[in-house]
């Protein structure tokens, strides 16, 4: 589908996100002949850099971690001529903006601006665009998450960045809507008649969502340590995904009508007050430990200063809705934990009655798999029997739909399709003001009900799969955390 020429302004050119995952992306969709010739990247950062030096700084960091040679390559010479870098204080209604002003002149391309910033100056830099006429009709904004670190803060930033620009115009990020699994949850939901009869209270026993890490807080640490697991992964990846799992089917797949089904879920969770904190939230810090045989530090040693932060987090969540009656979603992620993956777990109901009567294997209920990374692969576990003479002998086995094998193509990874969807004007895969607010109402709570009952920080070791106590919340259920590798 082709799409109009841009200007897209990377407020934040040189960190982290811009140079790793940004301008990479940008410039894979740059070779797939995506972005229309005429298009322009503009870079924004305080750095004194010229043109010359950002574009060697994203194609040094390009090539730090993408195995192709740019040396001959005309995609890349011709990417880079479309890259401008011009250094301004964004948090400074003063600095130099007349030089932004002037890059931008009279183009007429659509005007995109991502925020790749520090929460807190998402409102100055949207006053400050306004401030200097930038914002003209038809101009969108990206923000990144976290927006805001609770509800207060979530609904200043709304409040100010939407008094710049229609809530049509922003695009706020989650970049697990991106990924390729996620939208496929949609469509294995509605594209098939399977599941849906079974989707509620009758069919599924509960569902599990783990985001694992195998990292540590590295380079993130100072503004890890004041974030959290709750709010840095819980309060955005988490819900959104519980979302798309417990949503009502809604009528089509349309932005806002997907938009306004998740939240009614986030409306539906059940607040976890202080009375049953300690039963259904478990958080906990990694000490030092091992990961795949290599020694690491603990969190504080790495942070290098005491800290009372979770860097893991499991809650037992309750949707009070009709089809959700009597299901918990376990929702659990950690860093420093014995692998990278990220997992959505169906688990349906056990069959009524054992007619088998194995000779050895025990009926499992059926599970339906969602990987979401390292590899995207949906699998739904079956009882089958082992073949072979003899005596029944159960074997529990996946079916299985592996991305890397059952497609034969590359397809364009989470940021690369959340940009072109910004580019074209697609909302579906970003949050809407209304949803974010829901999850930090929620997040807040839970926040809320740590501090008044004093709730204990956990720890586990770097390299296991988090405190026993999170393995407890569910054995109190009667139920335990699925790990395909021991079924
Ligand atoms: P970062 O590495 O610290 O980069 C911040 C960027 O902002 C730098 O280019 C910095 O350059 C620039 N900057 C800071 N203050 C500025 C100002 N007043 N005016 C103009 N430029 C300014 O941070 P990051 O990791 O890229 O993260 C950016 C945002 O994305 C954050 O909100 C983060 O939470 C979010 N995010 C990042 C990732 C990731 O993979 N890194 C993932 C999810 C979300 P100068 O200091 O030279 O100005």
């Amino acid at each position: 589908v082709p799409v109009e020429p841009f200007d897209l302004a990377i407020f934040g050119a040189t960190g982290d996100l811009a140079l790793g995952k940004l301008l990479p992306s940008l410039f894979h969709r740059w070779c797939d002949r995506q972005i229309p010739e005429s298009s322009r990247i503009i870079a924004v950062a305080r750095d004194e850099l010229d043109d010359d030096a950002f574009r060697q700084l994203v194609r040094q960091r390009y090539l730090d971690g993408h195995e192709r040679n740019l040396d001959e390559d005309s995609n890349w010479q011709a990417f880079a001529e479309r890259l401008t870098y011009v250094p301004l204080n964004a948090a400074d209604r003063d600095g130099s903006w007349d030089k932004l002003q002037d890059v931008f002149g009279t183009s007429e391309n659509l005007r995109l601006f991502y925020l790749a910033l520090p929460p807190s100056l998402y409102a100055p830099v949207s006053e400050n665009l306004a401030h200097h006429a930038l914002n003209v009709p038809g101009s969108r904004i990206v923000l990144e998450k976290p927006i805001g670190s609770n509800f207060h803060t979530a609904r200043e930033i709304n409040e100010r960045v939407g008094a710049v620009f229609g809530e049509d115009a922003i695009f706020r990020i989650d970049h697990y809507l991106g990924k390729e699994s996620v939208q496929n949850l949609l469509i294995l939901r509605f594209g098939n008649f399977l599941f849906e009869p079974m989707w509620n209270a009758t069919g599924i026993d509960h569902v599990q969502i783990t985001v694992a890490e195998s990292v540590g807080a590295g380079k993130r640490a100072s503004y890890y340590d004041t974030a959290g697991a709750l709010r840095d992964m819980v309060q955005n990846h988490l819900l959104q995904l519980m979302c798309l799992v417990a949503m009502e089917p809604p009528s089509d797949l349309g932005a806002d009508t997907v938009r306004t089904e998740k939240l009614k879920i986030l409306q539906a969770l059940r607040p976890i007050g202080r009375a049953e904190i300690t039963d259904k939230v478990i958080r906990a810090q990694y000490s030092s430990g091992a990961i795949k045989g290599v020694a690491v530090p603990g969190y504080q040693e790495e942070l290098g200063s005491k800290s009372g932060t979770e860097t893991f987090v499991s809650v037992k969540a309750e949707i009070d809705n009709w089809r959700w009656a009597g299901v918990p979603f376990y929702l659990r992620t950690g860093k420093r934990m014995s692998r990278r993956y990220s997992e959505i777990v169906i688990q349906f109901k056990p069959v009524p009655h054992d007619v088998v009567q194995a000779d050895s294997g025990k009926i499992q209920p059926n599970r339906l798999i969602i990987r979401l990374q390292p590899d995207e692969a949906v699998r739904l576990m079956l009882m089958t029997k082992d073949p072979g003479p003899g005596g029944v002998r159960l074997r529990y086995v996946p079916l299985n739909l592996s991305y890397a094998d059952t497609f034969e193509k590359d397809y364009p990874d989470a940021y690369e399709r959340l940009l072109m969807a910004v580019i074209r004007g697609n909302l579906g895969l970003f949050m809407r003001r209304d949803e974010v607010e829901a999850a930090w109402r929620w997040t807040d709570r839970i926040l809320q009900s740590w501090e008044d009952a004093q709730s204990p920080l956990q720890t586990y070791p770097a390299g296991t799969d988090g405190p026993t106590a999170s393995a407890l919340m569910l054995a109190r259920d009667n139920r335990e955390w699925f790990d395909e590798g021991s079924a």
